[in-house]
């Protein structure tokens, strides 16, 4: 709470302070990452990434922030209101914040928006109360479904997934709006029968209430997915692995995205640099952060899922190293 409020009062973006005492007087810079809810896993991902970056301070002067938000949309918009020097988006909405399309077609394109490295696949995830008798995401029509906060990735990549179905928020008998946080309790509570959510997995958000109150993974499959996929570079079917949640020893197939670490032409190439080199060089601690970071790989994070142009901070790192 302190830490937030002297935030807030210095302005977010990477603000200079001179610290004037002891002997060695040096010029500190301060980064924020935007995420998204506690229990997801961007929040795990901006959190590893400024614990290897706060590690080596005395380095580089540079002390990294995480801010838990409301997801990518909310991480995007910040960014180019300066008010977040880096975001965690899904790679469909950086595609669209790139192109000004979809979600973004009211304020434009945002050329200033740089990719720095994509990172776990983020499947979308269904996750269905034991009790609602879901099968499939049609068993959901007339039921009450979470169709994500405002501002996050999911509920956006939740509306293209309706509208390919010819569906509509009326479809459902109530769709909520709670945010990644709030929808496992309200499931094992039977305020609603099922949610979404496009989140790395293992994650605590679809743990708990599988083991809280037995809810069930269920299959998004069908045409409106195979439409979708057909029709978008940054949409891939994937499935949710078998042996990840108790009770799921098959895996779930479904369609997803990956997540995406992305900053703005604002933010310096010297503190993009310092960022990715940490993350790079420290990668097997990285990837120990947290289980959904086990299987990532250097080259296909640079490659896979950027829409929008490297940060020449970043683009300067992978040159030193060959990836480029
Ligand atoms: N993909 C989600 C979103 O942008 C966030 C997932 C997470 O926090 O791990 O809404």
């Amino acid at each position: 709470m302190k830490k937030m409020s002297l935030r807030l009062a210095l302005g977010a973006t990477a603000m200079a302070l001179l610290i004037t005492s002891g002997p060695a007087a040096a010029q500190q810079k301060f980064t924020t990452i935007g995420t998204g809810g506690v229990t997801g896993v961007y929040y795990a991902a901006g959190g590893a990434i400024c614990r290897l970056m706060n590690k080596d301070r005395a380095k580089h002067g540079i002390r990294c922030s995480v801010e838990s938000t409301g997801g990518s949309v909310f991480n995007i918009n910040a960014i180019r209101a300066g008010e977040l020097d880096f975001g965690v988006a899904q790679s469909d909405w950086q595609f669209h914040a790139a192109n000004g399309t979809k979600v973004f077609e009211k304020d434009g394109k945002f050329p200033e928006l740089r990719a720095v490295f994509s990172i776990h696949p983020e499947p979308f995830t269904v996750l269905a109360r034991k009790e609602a008798n879901i099968g499939k995401f049609e068993d959901f029509k007339g039921k009450r479904f979470n169709i994500g906060n405002p501002g996050s990735g999911t509920r956006a990549s939740m509306e293209e997934l309706l509208s390919a179905m010819g569906w509509t928020t009326a479809s459902f008998g109530l769709a909520s709006e709670l945010k990644a946080d709030e929808q496992g309790a309200a499931l094992c509570d039977n305020k609603i029968d099922g949610f979404f959510y496009g989140v790395g997995h293992p994650s605590a958000a679809i743990q708990d209430p599988i083991t809280t109150c037995g809810a069930k993974l269920v299959p998004l499959t069908g045409p409106a997915v195979d439409k979708l996929v057909k029709g978008a570079p940054y949409y891939a079917k994937v499935d949710i692995p078998g042996g990840i949640y108790a009770g799921h020893p098959n895996p779930t197939p479904t369609y997803g995205v990956l997540a995406t670490l992305v900053a703005s032409t604002k933010v310096s190439d010297a503190v993009v640099y310092e960022l990715v080199k940490v993350v790079f060089e420290n990668f097997e601690d990285f990837k120990k952060l947290h289980p959904a970071f086990a299987h990532l790989d250097p080259k296909s994070m640079v490659k896979n899922g950027n829409s929008a142009p490297l940060h020449p901070g970043a683009v300067k790192y992978y040159k030193e190293k060959g990836w480029l």
